[in-house]
């Protein structure tokens, strides 16, 4: 494919319109690799993913979800009752304490319910942006600009922001891009910075893929 010269990002807007109606079509299954059976599962299971894979998370969820399959289960759990089981991803001490410390809420305030508005998932304990986002967006139908490592890694080198600073990237692409595109093009994203841009070797450098974006990618080559 020819390089196209590249001279910064002009017309942001058009830049992530592109890449939108590249990407899209390739990853079209607009849904979160966590594995879940419904709100409360997705919520447990996007809390557990910092610093983690979806496979690491995937692997211990069957187990968990099995011995406490809602809210009013997990809150009658102590975090050290949950540590054994998630002890095989990251910070299992911190996403032990923040799982309890949701479902009493969940199950204390909301009989158990999960909330469907950014706003109320970002109260809850371990809920950042990111999740809030995956949840309301995958549950509940609302827009959702997933910012996670992947997203952050491919916007970075995409040219969409100078940082992975991912609340500065969810707004260059809230600011560009209209919302009913917000959820299909943060999976598209995240399946190209998962499988094609990859952190050790982006396509365009390992030469064993094709990257699909070569010639409006400012990083090409690296
Ligand atoms: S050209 Fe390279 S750096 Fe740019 S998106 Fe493709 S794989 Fe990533």
């Amino acid at each position: 494919m020819k390089k196209e010269t590249f001279a910064g990002i002009a017309d942001m807007k058009a830049h992530i319109a592109r890449i939108r109606d590249i990407l899209v079509p390739l990853w079209p299954d607009a849904r979160p690799l966590l594995s879940y059976a419904n709100c409360f599962e997705l919520l447990c299971a996007v809390m557990m993913s910092a610093q983690t894979t979806d496979e690491q998370v995937n692997a211990v969820t069957p187990a968990l979800f099995a011995r406490y399959p809602d809210a009013e289960a997990m809150a009658s759990a102590e975090p050290e009752n949950i540590e054994p089981m998630i002890h095989s991803i990251g910070f299992f001490h911190t996403k032990a304490r923040h799982l309890v410390q949701t479902a009493r809420i969940l199950s204390r305030e909301r009989g158990g319910a999960v909330p469907a508005t950014m706003e109320g998932l970002l109260e809850l304990p371990g809920v950042g942006r990111k999740t809030a986002n995956l949840v309301a967006s995958a549950c509940f139908g609302a827009p959702g600009i997933i910012v996670d490592t992947h997203v952050a890694r491919s916007a970075v080198r995409l040219g969409l922001y100078a940082k992975k600073d991912p609340d500065a990237i969810e707004a260059i692409i809230r600011e560009n891009l209209d919302p009913e595109d917000h959820t299909a093009f943060s999976h598209a994203l995240n399946r190209h910075g998962k499988f094609i841009c990859t952190a050790r070797a982006p396509a365009c450098v390992a030469g064993d893929r094709s990257c699909p974006l070569e010639a409006i990618c400012p990083k090409y080559g690296l």
